[in-house]
């Protein structure tokens, strides 16, 4: 038997808590692997305290993110002792995840974990720092330079946001964090941040266009606040949008695409790609400051991920939980 966070529905009610789960009911999977680190996300955070939309099958493992070893694998690429990573591909949500001490997934899924990190630095990246790095190589793309401006980052203080910050610091790009928090002063100049300003420096104003003030921006809450952004992003600026912890609406105008030729680019983490995936990783490995992921990082034991769940919804954690199975 192992430990496992299980999610159940009953009628209406959503349960989670830490079960014994036999290893014959895991799911089907080329490949079985020993978790011995994981962490929380916001959507592992919808999870654990809503259940759906975000777990579409239960009883559910949550977890969209883990690292581990192989304890067997019938794909060639892997073998027993094997050091791995896994995110997305709907990991927690339509197939068991990484809040468990063991899992069975398919080979596909899998990477092998970047030399120089330990696994419990892999997860203290995890999605929030891979999604990060998908949307630099997004305005990278979009023909970004650190001469082109200063960036801005929205949800800073939480998991997306400091790994974007930390990241866009290193590579030498002038940034300006947005936070509700006004205590994470400190902590936001030494991820890098430049600049600090409150969430309502992006408040509404119901003009189409804005001063301009950034040459591009990395938005995780969506709403008001990125429909602002994006009209005030200088000519042929990019945005790359990831989330939606403010609001899934948009209420904006074309005016910033028609009329500055503003790229606004979607990111997704959990379909992207394998070989994007390993250029996104092989420049985590690279770019990542070591001390200053520390700062990012909290540990906790796989029983309270439970009771940091609303936390973490209430905008309450800062930087990243990574989840230890040892
Ligand atoms: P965190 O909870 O770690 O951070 C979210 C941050 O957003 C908070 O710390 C807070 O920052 C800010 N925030 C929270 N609520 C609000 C609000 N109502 N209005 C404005 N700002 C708010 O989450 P993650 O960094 O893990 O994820 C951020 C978002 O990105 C989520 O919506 C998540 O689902 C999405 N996401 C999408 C991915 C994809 O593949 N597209 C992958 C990963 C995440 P502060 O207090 O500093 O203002």
């Amino acid at each position: 038997m192992f430990e496992a966070l299980m999610i159940s529905r009953t009628d209406d009610a959503v349960t989670t808590r830490v079960e014994q789960v036999d290893p014959a009911s895991l799911p089907e999977g080329d490949v079985t692997v020993a978790v011995d680190h994981s962490s929380l996300n916001y959507k592992d955070a919808l999870a654990i305290t809503r259940g759906a939309p975000v777990v579409r099958r239960f009883p559910m493992v949550p977890g969209i993110d883990l690292a581990g070893r192989v304890i067997e694998s019938e794909d060639p690429l892997y073998r027993a002792g094997d050091r791995v990573l896994a995110t997305g591909w709907g990991l927690g949500e339509t197939h068991w995840g990484g809040l468990s001490r063991m899992a069975r997934l398919s080979g596909r899924w899998l990477l092998p974990q970047p030399a120089g990190l330990s696994s419990r630095q892999v997860m203290g990246i995890g999605t929030a720092g891979f999604t990060a790095m998908l949307c630099i190589m997004s305005l990278e793309e979009g023909g970004l330079t650190p001469a082109s401006g200063p960036v801005i980052i929205t949800g800073s203080g939480g998991g997306v946001g400091g790994m974007a910050i930390m990241l866009l610091a290193q590579l030498g790009y002038q940034v300006t964090a947005v936070t509700g928090r006004p205590q994470l002063h400190v902590y936001l100049t030494r991820l890098g941040a430049s600049e600090i300003v409150p969430r309502e420096a992006l408040a509404p104003t119901g003009r189409p266009l804005e001063k301009i003030r950034w040459a591009g921006g990395i938005d995780v809450v969506g709403g008001d606040t990125l429909a602002t952004m994006c009209a005030s992003i200088q000519y042929g600026g990019t945005v790359a949008a990831c989330g939606l912890a403010e609001s899934m609406a948009l209420p904006l105008t074309v005016a910033p695409f028609i009329l500055r030729n503003v790229r606004l680019q979607g990111v997704d983490s959990v379909m992207c790609p394998r070989p994007r995936r390993m250029a996104a990783w092989a420049r985590l490995a690279r770019d990542i400051d070591h001390t200053l992921l520390e700062s990012m990082l909290h540990d906790a034991p796989l029983a309270d991920a439970i009771t940091i769940a609303p936390r973490i919804l209430a905008g309450h954690v800062r930087g990243r939980t990574v989840i230890s199975m040892a």
